[in-house]
């Protein structure tokens, strides 16, 4: 019999295939249950502390949306403005405090591997809700659970990867869920932004396979086009973002002229690489990719306080 293994989610990494499958099963479950009416009552009595200290509107809400609609409380904290952090607390420090105050945590830094560090400081869960350029392992299991409720198969597909592969974590992360399944990846991006190297080197051990490129031609093969934001935030030198930012802008014309049922995903926010007069095609998807974040996060905050999402009928 499979127990979920894990009490914090960090790193797609941590996931095997069969972590995959069952997340996607117990979020089909869970869909249901929110549907009846009786997913409600699942995390009563439970806080989640929402630990921010980076921009976001999605994530942020979706947890904590989820947590209500389980009848669970949250509790928050937003920016390091408003936090001890600005006084000179450490992660650490700060994280002992939430550990005191609430029973599940989920975190968003600038800093690559803090969540890490969050999560040994406590014995309470903690979840990774993007980590800088790091992970954000949660946007990746509800990419998979949108491309699977999009496409029914994931082997066989093609998936086209457009933008900012350097600094894009959510990328990192989804590429991490892929690798298992027999998917052949288009990595459209300028040369600057090209996927690191450590990611490329660790698909070679799997049953994916990818090709990179510089020519946004390449979607035209694609079964699903994966479009991501250059992320402006993380660039050294900003001049070298003004200089790669108007790279490619997918407009309603191209997907048009891609394969005819071609899945359109992004993780938003947008920004001018995504028109907006790609939103009235059937292809786009990212707005129920978006609402499928709150069915994924409500059945990750059940899986990870090891509370049982019963069985729909
Ligand atoms: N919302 C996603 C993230 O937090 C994508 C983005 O910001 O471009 O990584």
């Amino acid at each position: 019999m499979y127990t979920f293994p894990h009490k914090n989610i960090l790193d797609a990494d941590q996931f095997t295939q069969e972590d995959i499958n069952y997340i996607i099963e117990k979020t089909n479950q869970m869909r249901i249950l929110e549907k009846q009416g009786r997913a409600f009552g699942l995390l009563r009595g439970k806080i989640l502390a929402s630990l921010f200290f980076e921009a976001s509107t999605r994530t942020r809400l979706s947890f904590e949306s989820a947590m209500e609609r389980l009848a669970g409380r949250v509790i928050s904290t937003v920016g390091f403005q408003f936090s001890s952090i600005s006084k000179g607390e450490t992660l650490f420090d700060t994280m002992k405090m939430v550990e005191a105050y609430s029973d599940i945590a989920v975190i968003r830094h600038p800093i690559e591997g803090s969540s890490r560090i969050a999560g040994a400081a406590v014995k309470i869960p903690v979840i990774n809700a993007g980590d800088g350029a790091g992970q954000h392992p949660t946007q990746a299991l509800l990419d998979m659970y949108t491309i699977i409720s999009e496409k029914k198969e994931i082997d066989g597909l093609t998936i086209g990867f457009i933008g900012d592969l350097k600094y894009g974590r959510t990328i990192h992360s989804l590429i991490k869920l892929l690798r298992y399944y027999k998917v052949h990846l288009h990595l459209i991006s300028p040369k600057e932004l090209y996927l690191i190297d450590s990611y490329k080197k660790d698909l070679e051990k799997y049953p994916i396979t990818y090709e990179e490129t510089g020519d946004i031609k390449a979607m035209w093969e694609c079964d699903v086009i994966y479009v991501t934001r250059i992320q402006e935030e993380r660039f050294p030198d900003y001049k070298e973002y003004e200089k790669l930012k108007e790279t490619y802008k997918v407009n309603k014309e191209m997907i048009l002229a891609s394969k005819k049922d071609t899945t359109v995903l992004h993780p938003l926010p947008r920004v001018n690489e995504l028109s907006t007069d790609v939103d009235d095609l059937p292809n786009a998807a990212y707005f129920r990719q978006a609402k499928y974040g709150v069915f994924v996060r409500m059945t990750l905050l059940c899986l990870c306080l090891g509370v049982e999402i019963p069985k729909a009928e």
